[in-house]
């Protein structure tokens, strides 16, 4: 399958302060410049979706046609097992004022109520890039793990303090973000470590132009 090659200036579909810097950080060694929905002001659409990758989908889809630039979007979220997935599609709406700690202690506590004592989780991100034209690239990542408690850990966002990736000692929210999300670009066959950075390999592959740093 050939995918279409994203160059110039492409809009980051978020307005998430967290995610925006992960992105930002990813794209940097291609030479692409970006810009962010929130910093354009452009309104934030309803992420009506069933799956991850429909509501990447929704995003980019609305900053392209709103800009008509290319437009990226990650939408992700942290899955329990023993909670039938949930937070899932629902993992920012858990939070209380944007806040993570009540989140967090709501996915302990709702392990609780049910008596479960599995505490298998997974983050998944599904990375969408759409074209004004209507064209969209569509990449997923996965990182599985478990759930502890009570949260480790100040770095990072979300729900990183309860998230152990598998055969880590450190939960995500005590790592650095290099760590986090990073990829050894000198091997980019070794999986990164994190959902996103997992989904950017898969994207980079596919529609960035060579490595410029
Ligand atoms: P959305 O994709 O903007 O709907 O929000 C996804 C939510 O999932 C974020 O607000 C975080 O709470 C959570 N999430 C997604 N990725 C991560 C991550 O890498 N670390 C911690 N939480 C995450």
């Amino acid at each position: 399958m050939s995918h279409r090659r994203l160059e110039g200036r492409v809009v980051v579909a978020t307005h998430n302060a967290g995610k925006l810097v992960e992105m930002r950080d990813l794209l940097a060694p291609f030479g692409i410049e970006t810009v962010s929905a929130g910093e354009l002001g452009l309104a934030v659409p309803d992420e009506t979706g069933h799956m991850f990758s429909e509501n990447a989908a929704l995003k980019a889809h609305a900053a392209a046609k709103a800009t008509g630039l290319p437009a990226l979007a990650d939408d992700s979220g942290l899955c329990v097992q023993a909670l039938d997935g949930a937070p899932g599609l629902f993992s920012a709406d858990w939070a209380v004022a944007k806040d993570f700690g009540p989140a967090m202690a709501r996915v302990e506590r709702e392990l609780e109520k049910r008596g479960a004592t599995d505490r298998r989780a997974w983050f998944v991100s599904a990375l969408v890039i759409a074209w004004p034209d209507g064209h969209e690239e569509l990449f997923e990542g996965r990182v599985h793990g478990e759930v502890v408690f009570p949260p480790r850990g100040t770095a990072g966002f979300g729900y990183d303090p309860i998230f152990l990736p598998d055969g880590e000692t450190r939960t995500f929210g005590e790592i650095t973000k290099a760590e986090k999300h990073g990829i050894d670009w000198a091997h980019p066959e070794r999986p990164g470590l994190s959902h996103r950075a997992r989904a950017f390999q898969a994207l980079a592959a596919a529609c960035l132009p060579p490595r410029r740093t």
